[in-house]
């Protein structure tokens, strides 16, 4: 199968030049992108005959599709429940938790449906999942109809607090921590090897670990080690507000990134979620071992963790670190909107330090591409539109007020379009996303069981009452 879209008012190709083609046509080859130039080269290079298909792309502007380095499609039925005024540790073990208790395989595989219709909806082609309570498997079976590329894995974790708080029973507590590391790690080696390379290499799994607190160091290392030696990565959070860095300096007298280093536990293949409360010595430290950062911003800034205030960044991209961009799950940022986070995160920091030329938009559309697919070590088949890549890209309807008028297409992309011009989204060479509606799922029926599922979910976690806590000290000793 052979597709030419043809005479593209721009391309992004984000690759090393960050060459943008103005006039340009793409030569699609089954999944892969076959040829990309000037429209009168790529006229010259190929003839019409050989084409299965010829689209004309005058009125459209074409960007890579947008990966997503942290989220959780298990979380997806949650929106909008948790209040807005809570810190990052009371967010989680008083809310997040009891929520994640009470959710079913039922519940997670129409959330993670829902979340991907979403995520193709605004230009999401591939993902990096923490991944299913359960099994793998639901994620998967998900991504199998909407042709997504994604990592998913089993969310584990280890260390039980000392005393169950209100909303835990000990029921929960035995379905969400494993006994100990070597358990956990034993069930998250057979996830990998039934499910890495399913749906003929769209979906990969890792060695995920939930991280911080409610995993012991053990497990923290044992991740990246397994997944060392299976070929694949890891993820987990750390270092994910200043909170949990004081808590970690209290008990063990270093902040978090650097007790798992000294551990052994800092490699090129763990992609840590947040990365917020972290010293100058670990952003070096962070480089040296090559080890990846996905950077929330809506999360951060609706959970007030400080990327804006104490996050290093601009400084971690400027050592070479890695840094993708995540939307985390629905309820810590509200949305699963890679184009939101673009925005943040290139206007943030230049507020923040009064500099107008830092992580600007240019970096900011890196981060939401090439280095997304970098940190999720994807980046040989996607992230830019290069001659040999998987063709997983976005295409913008120009005929649209959000790009009336406009001249320099990387402004517009950035500060000025939303994802409601976005008209194609196409993953492995297949339009997955087009005419209004995400091919392979009935999405009304989608939202209709989402709505129901999620509702239910929330009264069984007594998320409904108002006697939820709202700080915490869990954790804080012992453990
Ligand atoms: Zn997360």
């Amino acid at each position: 199968m052979r597709t030419l879209i043809e005479n593209l008012n721009f391309v992004f190709t984000v690759d090393s030049n960050d060459t943008v083609l103005r006039n340009a046509s793409i030569v699609v080859e089954n999944d892969c992108l076959a040829d990309i130039g000037l429209t009168n080269e790529i006229t010259g290079r190929h003839s019409r005959d050989s084409f299965d298909n010829i689209i004309d792309g005058a009125m459209m502007g074409m960007c890579p599709g947008f990966v997503d380095s942290h989220v959780h499609l298990s979380e997806t039925l949650s929106r909008a429940v948790f209040p807005d005024n809570l810190n990052t540790r009371a967010w989680v073990f008083h809310w997040a938790k009891p929520f994640y208790a009470h959710v079913t395989e039922e519940d997670e595989y129409w959330g993670a449906l829902l979340g991907i219709t979403e995520m193709l909806r605004c230009g999401t082609t591939c993902f990096l999942d923490m991944g299913s309570q359960y099994d793998p498997g639901i994620v998967i079976r998900a991504m199998d109809p909407t042709g997504i590329r994604g990592i998913t894995g089993r969310h584990a974790a280890d260390n039980r607090p000392a005393e169950l708080p209100k909303g835990w029973t000990e029921q929960m507590a035995d379905h969400h921590f494993f006994p100990d590391a070597q358990s956990a790690l034993k069930v998250l080696e057979d996830c990998v090897t039934k499910y890495n390379g399913a749906l003929d290499g769209r979906a990969r799994c890792w060695v995920n670990i939930e991280g911080k607190e409610p995993c012991t160091l053990e497990l923290h290392v044992g991740a990246v080690e397994l997944a060392e030696r299976l070929g694949v990565g890891t993820t987990y959070h750390l270092a994910t507000s200043i909170e949990e860095a004081k808590v970690c300096e209290n008990k063990y007298g270093v902040w978090p990134i650097t007790r798992i280093d000294n551990a052994g536990g800092v490699r090129k293949n763990l992609v840590i979620a947040h990365g917020v409360a972290v010293t100058d010595d670990e952003v070096k430290l962070l480089a040296e071992r090559g080890a990846a950062v996905a950077f929330c911003p809506c999360s951060s800034l609706k959970l007030g963790k400080g990327a804006t205030a104490i996050g290093k960044y601009p400084e971690m991209v400027a050592a070479g670190v890695r840094v993708g961009l995540g939307t985390d799950g629905v309820s810590a940022a509200g949305n699963m909107n890679l184009m939101r986070q673009m925005l943040i995160v290139a206007g943030m920091f230049k507020d923040a330090r009064l500099k107008a030329d830092i992580f600007t938009a240019r970096q900011a559309l890196r981060a939401a591409t090439i280095e997304g697919a970098r940190t999720l070590m994807w980046d040989d088949e996607i992230g830019s539109l290069e001659i040999g890549k998987k063709a997983d890209f976005i295409l913008f309807d120009l005929d649209h007020v959000e790009w009336t008028p406009f001249h320099d297409p990387l402004q517009a992309l950035v500060f000025s379009a939303s994802t409601a011009s976005i008209c194609q989204t196409w993953v492995n060479g297949k339009k997955v996303y087009g005419e209004g509606q995400v091919y392979g799922v009935d999405e009304k029926e989608v939202r209709r069981k989402a709505r129901d599922l999620a509702a239910a979910a929330v009264i069984r976690a007594g998320l409904h009452k108002d006697d939820v806590d709202t700080t915490t000290t869990l954790y804080d000793e012992g453990n």
